[in-house]
């Protein structure tokens, strides 16, 4: 094989194409600041590497979803502004920790208000809160029942010294859709909770609402922050309607493997669990060392993209947990070739949208699943 010293698989994470999507972002988002979303391991592509990367791209804020990814962050001898999401903080972490080592929290109901103060007085130092509005999505954040109850909080709180009420944000539903009917209305729902805040006497400098496609698409919800994740990796948050080209973004992961075992099969061999393939032909059978255990879907069985022997070809048959089978026809090959899942598309391989489409999930999900057996290598 022509890469004997190449590990057996890897995942290439181009950091330079990380800075260049921030600064796009940059662009796109005029004069807001920009908070890149680092959570879940930097979307699989490495938290700290990714973060670097994104701030040399001019993000001023990192966002967290987990205590101990922030405190990753911090630890790592990053200086920035770092928040954790609202609802992903768990009654029983350990905020304090977070809020001795300067990382901003969020709130979306009176019991994380309390528990923040509760957290800075252990703490010893004020937490910066961001008190989240559900303006619509439904999920996690004050409703417009709750808000004024809400604000009550926060500014008794603020009495105490303990909690500086330092933004206001929310999360949009639909920013991905074409047209964003719901956004309308979360822009709005979102001014009107802020002036209710203003009101009630807080003083919130930094309010925040856009992710990644909102950031692209719809500058109304830019505000004074915006919130791209997904987009800070290259992958378009509206594959659906423009593809990371498109948009000025580059794939930012290549994941690739060699090549384990090839042999020459007769016609009608059934291949993998279930036979679920069965050779047209006398054909080579080239195994891949990937499998669903490394995030490889086992919905993408028999349809998953490769860049294998120079062509684009699919998995054949089942996905294994370690482990799929590519056939590769009468094309040359041997034991150590490399065969590539997904990049940026330089070379003719398919893109983690390709596999997305062929697993029916989202760009996200192939990337931020690429597990810990597969080493993130730094480019
Ligand atoms: N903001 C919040 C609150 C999020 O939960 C997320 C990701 O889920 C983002 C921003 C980033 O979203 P995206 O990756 O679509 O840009």
């Amino acid at each position: 094989g022509a890469h004997e010293d190449a590990p057996l698989a890897q995942a290439r994470i181009d950091l330079a194409a990380i800075s260049a999507n921030v600064a796009r972002l940059r662009e796109a988002a005029g004069s807001a600041e920009t908070m890149a979303v680092v959570k879940a391991d930097g979307y699989g592509h490495g938290i700290v590497p990714s973060a670097r990367a994104a701030l040399a791209g001019g993000a001023t804020w990192l966002g967290a979803a987990r205590i101990h990814e922030a405190l990753t962050l911090r630890a790592s001898g990053i200086t920035n502004r770092i928040r954790i999401m609202a609802w992903l903080l768990a009654p029983g972490d350990d905020w304090a920790a977070a809020v001795a080592a300067d990382i901003e929290l969020s709130a979306g109901a009176i019991w994380a208000v309390e528990a923040a103060e509760k957290a800075a007085r252990a703490a010893g130092r004020p937490c910066l809160l961001h008190l989240k509005a559900d303006t619509g999505m439904g999920r996690g954040g004050a409703t417009s029942a709750e808000w004024p109850a809400l604000l009550e909080a926060a500014a008794r709180a603020e009495a105490t010294r303990h909690i500086r009420v330092v933004g206001i944000w929310s999360h949009l539903a639909d920013a991905d859709a074409p047209g964003h009917p719901v956004a309308d209305t979360q822009v709005e729902n979102f001014r009107a909770a802020v002036a209710m805040a203003r009101k009630a006497g807080l003083r919130p400098e930094v309010l925040h609402l856009a992710n990644s496609a909102a950031t692209l698409k719809l500058p109304r919800t830019h505000f004074d922050l915006v919130r791209p994740g997904i987009a800070v990796f290259g992958l378009s948050p509206v594959p659906e309607t423009a593809d990371a080209a498109a948009l000025g973004l580059r794939p930012a992961m290549t994941l690739s493997a060699r090549l384990i075992s090839v042999k020459r099969v007769p016609a009608g061999q059934g291949v993998s669990y279930g036979h679920r393939y069965r050779t047209p032909r006398r054909t080579t059978l080239g195994v891949v060392p990937l499998g669903y255990a490394d995030g490889i879907p086992r919905h993408a069985s028999d349809t998953g993209p490769v860049l294998a022997a120079g062509e684009r070809r699919t998995v054949a048959g089942t996905v294994c947990m370690d482990q799929f089978v590519v056939d590769l026809g009468d094309a040359p090959a041997e034991v150590g070739d490399e065969v590539v899942l997904f990049g940026p598309g330089d070379h003719g391989e398919p893109g983690a949208e390709d596999w997305a489409r062929a697993a029916g999930t989202i760009g996200y999900e192939i990337v931020t699943r690429v597990g810990d057996r597969v080493p993130r290598v730094y480019t």
